[in-house]
């Protein structure tokens, strides 16, 4: 048996922040990272809590890849300050904090609190999933917490948010905008509603992801990519993930590359490997089912040749011309990193990757020892 449902009420498209001026709440803890906290963007939230009555008190010490101590700090700011809602500000570090310190203060005991989710960049779609990530810094491990619990009660997708986002944060968090679709839409978990929307985060994403870099004026890309966010996110938080998310987490972990980063430089290489297309002659018939998804998705963003498996390969070359036009790297020797350092930490990242909870969807079962050869191929 499945079921599909989606919690989260989703406020969207022009004046959606509008929505805090009417809030059912009367004591918000905002949750947010010191750079938000500084910019214009905390006031757009703030004077409208004021219009409607709503109390509140900031919590800014929010860093990229939230660590188990600053969760702790944020649970006993909320204890001490006890609102009846969350209102988490920012890009996908805020708002899994918020979600964690959420989950971690009911779990403690303290009483059900509304969490009002506002993205501050198009990516993660964690406004919409019950996943947050948290880092373990004395281990470099990145863990994913799951639980339908940690869902947002309201998201609000206002694209005046992202206006002034830089351009290579545009590209980092647009390639975790379709790392997941793609992946949610190959994962063993899909199911005709994910599909849906992935199909259209996808789709998006191929008309309106290099627009939306190239051009920060560009309000109607932007918009669009916001959406597409959110789409992913709701995807993948019904088919969950897969290979390409479990080993970004232990690279970005080990080496504390951008999330979406870490995902744009894996995902030529994860769907060669889930394709099978480097071990198959021309004259084999048989490819796995992925194939045929991964043929859909190329369509959907305009590409197309002679058979599967060159459509397979003019995919992998159409994302790798995306990543080249919005100069995310293609390896990890590109992003700096010194090669024996790197090599010498592919096993244990190997490890992480393999035993990572998204891995378990992936539509290819894979052993250490091809992650490992992933891993190799990743540094040129
Ligand atoms: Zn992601």
């Amino acid at each position: 048996m499945k079921s599909f449902d989606i919690r989260t009420k989703i406020y969207f498209g022009p004046n959606s922040l509008d929505r805090l001026s009417d809030l059912p709440y009367k004591r918000a803890l905002i949750i947010t990272d010191p750079f938000v906290a500084k910019s214009g963007m905390l006031q757009m939230i703030t004077y409208r809590l004021q219009d409607g009555y709503t109390e509140f008190e900031i919590f800014s010490d929010v860093v990229p890849d939230p660590p188990i101590e600053e969760i702790s700090k944020g649970v006993k700011k909320l204890l001490e300050y006890a609102p009846d809602c969350v209102i988490a500000i920012g890009g996908g570090s805020a708002i899994d904090s918020a979600k964690a310190i959420r989950e971690f203060a009911t779990r403690g005991g303290y009483k059900e609190t509304a969490l009002i989710a506002i993205p501050t960049t198009s990516g993660t779609g964690s406004e919409v999933t019950s996943f947050a990530v948290v880092t373990d810094p004395s281990k470099d491990i990145k863990y994913p917490l799951v639980s339908d619990s940690m869902l947002p009660t309201e998201a609000i997708l206002d694209a005046d948010l992202v206006k002034s986002v830089p351009a290579n944060i545009t590209a980092d968090t647009g390639m975790d905008v379709l790392t997941p679709a793609i992946e949610a839409y190959v994962s063993i978990n899909n199911n005709e509603f994910s599909a849906a929307l992935a199909e259209k985060a996808i789709e998006i994403c191929g008309t309106f992801l290099l627009r939306s870099y190239l051009d920060n004026n560009d309000t109607h890309a932007r918009q669009k990519m916001h959406v597409a966010s959110c789409l992913a996110g709701l995807a993948f938080n019904s088919a969950s993930l897969g290979l390409n998310h479990g080993a970004a987490h232990a690279l970005g972990g080990k080496f504390h590359i951008p999330h979406g980063r870490a995902n744009a430089m894996l995902l030529p290489h994860i769907i060669e490997y889930n394709s099978g297309i480097n071990r198959h002659s021309k004259s084999k018939k048989e490819y796995p089912p992925c194939v045929r998804k991964y043929v859909n998705i190329a369509k959907l963003l305009g590409v197309n040749n002679f058979n599967e498996i060159t459509t397979v390969r003019a995919l992998v070359s159409w994302i790798q011309f995306m990543l080249k036009e919005m100069n995310v790297p293609l390896s990890v020797s590109q992003c700096g990193i010194d090669r024996t350092e790197y090599f010498n930490a592919i096993d244990s990242m190997a490890e992480k990757a393999l035993a990572d909870a998204c891995t378990a969807t992936n539509p290819r079962v894979p052993t250490k020892d091809e992650i490992v050869q992933i891993f190799e191929h990743l540094y040129e």
